[in-house]
């Protein structure tokens, strides 16, 4: 098959660009792992408030309309399909599927964001997962993840989650923090989640986390809300937020069980006694990076930056890259609201006409300006941020762009108030590899991931580090005290059948 665009990912970004590609007349081929088009947006439902008014973000209904234009215009959704290796040029070999082979003169990448893995005691027990697999269950399926559910996390993404399990009417018996340990960092950090959930509070039904969104902006206020937050019985949804616990260990025989539970000080340190609370299911939140492995398949260069929530590619504005007629759109450029990623699909896709020699009637460079202006008004609308830093960010990578060294990224201290890992924590769960193994490993001569896998098999089975990846690298840089580079992207960048690798037609038979 061959199309003048194709544009791995049919998320938000992915299908805005296709929108547009296509009505300006061009021929688009949009390729999706995932049985349905609409990516992220899929789970999202939830109240937002803005300017004193709450309406309800269903981010299925923007989905299917964001479908329906792309469709009208003429673009060719393909879901259930993985893009397993692209070749410049461009060649994108897809599975399963009849035509493997797709060749495109512009590729827009728009694989969207991860989730980072948190490894802690029993997380492999059945009923344990990410608070964005609890996101699909509830809101795509319509599937309660338990009974007595259990939120480890505090950030925008946790309390998105838990408006959205509690308005499904599922028991949530509270927001915990997570574990204070190496992987944690600040996700377990009192002081630095209070602060991040100051940006959240346009989320927030509850007037208590609106106050605090707006005592952000105060620095003496901003100071001791994180001694408050551990003293105040603070509710959203009804569901109780507990600042001072944190969640260390998952019980139950075959399944979730309970949760266990120990008091943590405004400081991270462990405090009080371990509690223990009955739960069928818990849901762990490790925050988010982007999904960089297709653009660095074709040799799209990187750049580490924690504001834009870890590894990028490197890209501009108008979502150029350095590679020719590579552009990219949406969360891979860092994490923010799908309503930026749906602007961002417009400016890749005004990016690629115009290296297509294409575009609207109007001219090209008025709609990439419209388009540009888009993205800065979607920005300033967002209810709340997942990075509070995003904008610098933004700003870093424009810099690294016009030719600027890239900011070196700091190695923590490691964080001596932070507990202990158990030796035989697994952290890899597909070689299960554990704590103890990884730790020699990274302490004894690893650099980086690649040296690490090779001894130990983490990040070697079916996920190939999608999952424990992030776990990986800051267990690495912790022992190292080195920054701890990520393994590089192969072909096949998913578990592919060797039938699909090998076309049939190839194979001589006897
Ligand atoms: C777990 C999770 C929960 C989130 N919750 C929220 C929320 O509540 N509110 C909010 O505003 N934002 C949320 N986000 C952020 C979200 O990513 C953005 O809102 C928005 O969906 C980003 O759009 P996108 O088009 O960049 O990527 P996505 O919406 O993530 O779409 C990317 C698509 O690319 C596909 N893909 C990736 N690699 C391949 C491949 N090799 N082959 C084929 N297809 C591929 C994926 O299947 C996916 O459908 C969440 C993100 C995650 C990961």
């Amino acid at each position: 098959m061959k199309c003048d665009v194709a544009i791995v990912g049919a998320g938000p970004a992915g299908l805005n660009a296709a929108a547009s590609l296509a009505g300006w007349g061009l021929s688009v081929v949009v390729l999706d792992e995932y049985f349905r088009p609409g990516g992220r947006l899929l789970g999202q439902r939830y109240d937002v408030r803005q300017h004193g008014h709450t309406k309800v973000w269903d981010g299925m209904a923007v989905a299917a309309e964001l479908e329906r234009k792309a469709r009208a215009a003429g673009a060719v959704i393909r879901c259930g399909t993985s893009v397993w290796d692209i070749e410049p040029g461009w060649k994108l070999q897809v599975a399963p599927g009849p035509e493997q082979t797709i060749e495109a003169d512009a590729l827009i990448v728009a694989t969207g964001a991860i989730e980072n893995a948190l490894p802690v005691p029993g997380w492999t027990l059945p009923g344990v997962m990410t608070v964005g697999a609890a996101q699909t269950f509830t809101t795509v399926h319509k599937v309660a993840p338990g009974e007595r559910v259990l939120v480890a996390g505090l950030d925008a993404l946790a309390l998105a989650v838990t408006g959205e399990l509690a308005n499904a009417g599922v028991k949530v018996v509270g927001v915990v923090l997570p574990p204070p340990n190496v992987f944690s960092g600040a996700l377990a950090n009192r002081r630095a989640v209070v602060g991040s959930l100051m940006s959240a509070a346009g989320l927030a039904p509850s007037r208590l986390l609106r106050w605090a969104g707006w005592f952000g902006r105060n620095r003496l206020v901003a100071a001791i809300a994180p001694l408050m937050a551990g003293m105040l019985p603070l509710r959203v949804w009804g569901v109780p937020l507990r600042f001072g616990k944190a969640l260390v260990e998952v019980r139950g025989e075959s399944a979730v069980e309970s949760a266990v539970l120990r008091g943590v000080d405004s400081r991270g340190r462990a405090r009080g006694r371990p509690s223990e609370v009955a739960v069928d299911a818990v849901c762990i939140c490790g925050g988010l990076s982007p999904l960089t492995d297709a653009a660095r398949l074709v040799g799209c260069p990187t750049v580490e930056l924690e504001t834009l929530g870890g590894v990028v590619p490197i890209h501009n504005a108008r979502m150029e890259t350095p590679v020719d007629r590579l552009f990219l759109a949406g969360n891979i450029t860092g994490i923010e609201g799908a309503p930026v990623a749906i602007a961002q699909g417009r400016v890749a896709a005004a990016s690629a006409a115009r290296a297509l020699g294409a575009g609207p009637p109007g001219g090209i460079e008025a709609e990439l300006a419209a388009a540009l202006q888009e993205v800065v008004d979607a920005r300033a609308a967002l209810p709340f941020h997942f990075i509070s830093e995003i904008a610098a960010g933004r700003e870093a990578m424009e810099r690294v762009w016009a030719g600027a060294e890239a900011p070196v990224v700091p190695v923590p201290e490691p964080d001596t108030r932070a507990g202990a890992v158990a030796d035989d924590l697994v952290v890899c769960r597909c070689e299960e590899v554990r704590y103890q193994d990884l730790a020699e490993q990274a302490s004894d001569w690893a650099s980086a991931v690649p040296g690490v896998k090779k001894r130990s098999r983490a990040c070697m089975g079916t996920c190939q580090g999608r999952v424990c990846e992030s776990a990986v690298r800051k267990l690495g840089r912790d022992r190292s005290r080195q920054l701890f580079p990520a393994q590089r992207a192969r072909s096949p960048l998913r578990p592919t059948r060797v039938g699909e690798l090998v076309p049939a037609d190839s194979v001589e038979r006897e």
